[in-house]
C-alpha cells in the first residue's frame, strides 16, 4: 500500500458522493477496478440501486481488514483527512504566526468584492511550539531610529488601542490583549547619548512618512503637508531625562554609568502574544479565510528568461501551486494559487531556498538570498521579593540587557541578545547591530547559540544578564530563576529589519520576514501594508517601500540603532 497519496480533483469530487459516513477516498479509476469487479457503473436497475450499498459494505471490510493488520493503529486507509487544504486559493499564506494571520485578516478586511479573494494560511505546528510570537516578550514600543519603524508601532498601538473595533466576532467574548500599560526606559552612557537624542528627534519630530498613519483601513492619501501637521501634533510621545530625572522617578536604579535616558510616555508596554494572535485569526475565519495544518515542503513552478529594462537576461520564476504535507504522514496536497505570502518568521530563507531563491550565480538576481535566519534568545523569569513595583519601565540598559515586570508578584523577566566578539563597549547599547565606521560598514562578529533546539542556556544568565541586572538594579543581587525558554528572533542578517514586497527573482511570492526582535508589535500595520501591496499594488497607508530588497540588492542597509 502507498503512503504518500496524492488526492486528484475526480478523487476529490467522488468523495462527496461516494463517501458514507466518515468518508472514504481514493484514485479515479482505482474503485471500480479494485473494489466492484464484476459488475458495471453503467449498468441500470436492481443492480444499479445496490451499487452503494454493496461498496459500503466493501468499505466496512476493507477498513475492518486494515484496522486488524495495524492493531493499535487508529489510521484508516479510507478516513477523508478532515484538514486538507482547498486545491485552489488565489493567496496562500505560508507561516500561521502573528504576522501571517494579520496579513490574512487585513486581505479579507480590503477585499473590494466580498468573497472575491480565496485565503489560505498553512502553519505546520499547531501547537505554535517554536513560532516566534508565542516565545516574544509582547513588548511594543516607539523608541526606535527609523521613522518607518516609529510609524509601524504608532499605527499598531492605535490599532491595538481599538482592537474590538477590528477583531471582534459576533457572538463572541471581546477580545482582551491584557494590555499593561509602561513605558521603555532606555539609558545610554556618555558615549552613546548623542545617539539617543538623535534618535528622539526622530521620534519626536521626525519626517512623516506618506500616507496616514493611523487607524481606520481606508486608503486615503493624505497630502504631506497635511500629514507633517498630523505627526507633529501627534508624534512619539517620548521624554529625554537626565540621570538625576531618572532617579528621582525610578530611586532603585543606580545611574552612576548612565548619562541620558529616554523614556516612553504613551502607545508602549507589553501584552498577550498568543492573544493577538488568535484574534486575528479567529476574525480572519469568520470572514472566510482557510487554515491547514500542513507544511509547505515545495513549490511547482516555472522559470522564464526576461529581458530587463537594461536589456539584462533576468530568470523569473513564477509560482503555480505550493506542495502541502500533512503533519505526521506522507500525505500531501498541492495547491494551485496565484500568489504566495512568505510569513515563514525565522525560517523564510529556508523556504524562499526551496524556490532556489539566493542558490543561483552569484551576481545574479536568483543569487541574491533572503538574508533571514533563525537567532536563538533566551528569556529568563526571575524572582525577586524585594525588586521594583508596580512603577517598573520596560528597562534596556545600554549593554543589551532588559527587563521587566511579570505579574504583580515579584516576578520579572530578563535576557540579553548575545554580545559581539570585540565589540567597543558603550558605542551601542544594542549588542549586535551593524556599525558605520566612517566609509566602512563594520560587522561585527557574534556569538550565536546554535539553532538546532530551543534548549535554554542557564550559565548564559549567570555570565551575561546577572552581573548587569544587579548592577542596574542593586535590588537584583538577590533574586532566583524561576523558569526559562527560548525562542527565535526572525533575523535579518542584513540590517535587522523587515523584509516587506516581493523578491525581484520571484514574480509571485510577497515577504513578510525579518522583523528581528520587533515583529510582533509591527504585525498590525504589516498586514495592512502588505495586504494593500497585493490588492492595490503599492501602499496606501504607510510607505514601506524602504524595506523592499532593493536595499540588500544595492547593498544600503537600512541601520535600526534600537534592536533589543
Ligand atoms: C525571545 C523573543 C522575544 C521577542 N520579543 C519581542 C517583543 O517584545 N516585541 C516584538 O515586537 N517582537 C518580539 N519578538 C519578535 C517577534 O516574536 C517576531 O518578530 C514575530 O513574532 C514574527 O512573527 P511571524 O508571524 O513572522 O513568525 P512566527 O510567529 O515564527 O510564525 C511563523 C510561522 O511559520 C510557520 N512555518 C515556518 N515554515 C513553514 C512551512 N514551510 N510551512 C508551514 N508553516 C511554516 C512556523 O511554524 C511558524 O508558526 C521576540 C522574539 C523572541 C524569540
Amino acid at each position: 500500500m502507498c503512503a504518500c497519496r496524492r488526492l486528484h480533483g475526480p478523487a476529490r469530487a467522488a468523495r462527496g458522493a461516494l463517501a458514507p459516513a466518515g468518508g472514504a477516498r481514493g484514485q479515479g479509476t482505482g474503485w471500480r477496478g479494485h473494489l466492484v469487479s464484476g459488475q458495471s457503473l453503467s449498468s441500470s436497475g436492481p443492480l444499479r440501486s445496490d451499487f452503494f450499498k454493496d461498496l459500503e459494505s466493501h468499505f466496512a471490510a476493507m477498513r475492518k481488514k486494515a484496522k486488524d493488520a495495524l492493531p493499535g493503529s487508529g489510521w484508516s486507509p479510507f478516513e477523508i483527512n478532515p484538514n486538507l487544504p482547498p486545491e485552489r486559493a488565489d493567496i496562500v499564506i505560508v507561516g500561521g504566526g502573528v504576522v501571517g494571520w494579520s496579513i490574512a485578516y487585513w486581505l479579507k478586511q480590503r477585499e473590494r468584492v466580498r468573497e472575491g479573494v480565496r485565503v489560505l494560511v498553512v502553519e505546520r505546528d499547531p501547537t505554535y511550539s517554536q513560532a516566534s510570537t508565542v516565545l516574544s516578550a509582547g513588548g511594543i514600543r516607539q523608541q526606535f531610529s527609523l521613522p518607518e519603524n516609529i510609524h509601524l508601532s504608532l499605527a499598531s498601538a492605535h490599532f491595538m488601542r481599538n482592537i474590538n473595533e477590528h477583531l471582534s466576532v459576533v457572538n463572541q467574548d471581546p477580545v482582551d490583549l491584557q494590555f499593561n500599560h509602561s513605558g521603555y526606559l532606555f539609558l545610554a552612557s556618555e558615549e552613546v547619548a548623542h545617539i539617543m537624542e538623535k534618535n528622539y528627534n526622530t521620534q519626536r519630530y521626525g519626517e512623516p512618512l506618506r500616507g496616514s498613519w493611523g487607524g481606520g483601513g481606508g486608503g486615503v492619501q493624505a497630502s504631506s503637508s497635511l500629514l507633517t501637521l498630523c505627526f507633529r501634533q501627534a508624534g512619539a510621545k517620548v521624554s529625554l531625562l537626565s540621570p538625576s530625572q531618572v532617579k528621582g522617578r525610578f530611586p532603585w536604579i543606580n545611574t552612576e554609568d548612565v548619562a541620558l535616558a529616554s523614556y516612553g510616555l504613551e502607545n508602549e508596554g507589553w501584552f498577550d502574544p498568543w492573544t493577538l494572535l488568535n484574534a486575528f485569526r479567529r476574525k480572519a475565519i469568520s470572514l472566510g479565510v482557510t487554515q491547514c495544518f500542513g507544511e509547505v515542503t515545495d513549490f511547482k513552478y516555472t522559470t522564464n528568461v526576461m529581458m530587463t529594462a537594461d536589456g539584462e537576461y533576468v530568470d523569473m520564476k513564477r509560482i503555480h501551486s505550493v506542495k502541502v504535507q500533512m503533519p505526521n504522514s506522507l500525505e500531501y496536497q498541492p495547491v494551485e494559487c496565484a500568489i504566495v505570502v512568505n510569513a515563514a518568521g525565522a525560517f523564510s530563507g529556508r523556504l524562499a531556498q526551496m524556490l532556489g531563491v539566493g542558490l543561483g550565480p552569484k551576481n545574479s538576481l536568483s543569487g541574491v538570498p533572503v538574508p533571514v535566519e533563525p537567532r536563538k534568545r533566551y528569556v529568563y523569569v526571575v524572582h525577586c521579593p524585594d525588586g521594583p513595583g508596580l512603577d517598573t519601565p520596560f528597562l534596556i540598559d545600554y549593554s543589551g540587557v532588559y527587563f521587566r515586570r511579570e505579574g504583580l508578584g515579584g516576578s520579572y523577566i530578563a535576557g540579553v541578545s548575545p554580545q559581539e566578539v570585540g565589540a567597543i563597549s558603550g558605542l551601542v547599547w544594542t549588542s549586535h547591530v551593524l556599525t558605520l565606521k566612517g566609509e566602512h560598514l563594520v560587522r561585527p562578529q557574534v556569538e550565536e547559540p546554535e539553532t538546532s533546539d530551543l534548549e535554554v542556556d542557564h550559565q548564559f544568565f549567570e555570565d551575561k544578564v546577572w552581573p548587569r541586572l544587579a548592577l542596574r538594579v542593586p535590588a537584583f543581587e538577590k533574586l532566583k530563576v524561576t523558569s526559562a525558554w527560548a525562542g527565535f528572533y526572525d533575523y535579518n542578517t542584513f540590517d535587522q529589519n523587515a523584509i516587506i514586497g516581493m523578491h525581484p527573482a520571484v514574480n509571485n511570492m510577497y515577504f513578510a520576514t525579518g522583523f528581528s526582535g520587533h515583529g510582533l508589535q509591527h504585525a498590525p500595520a504589516v498586514g495592512r501594508a502588505v495586504a494593500e501591496l497585493i490588492l492595490d499594488g503599492n501602499f496606501q497607508t504607510l510607505d514601506l517601500s524602504g524595506f523592499s530588497f532593493r536595499r540588500i540588492l544595492s547593498q544600503e542597509p537600512m541601520l535600526e540603532r534600537n534592536i533589543v
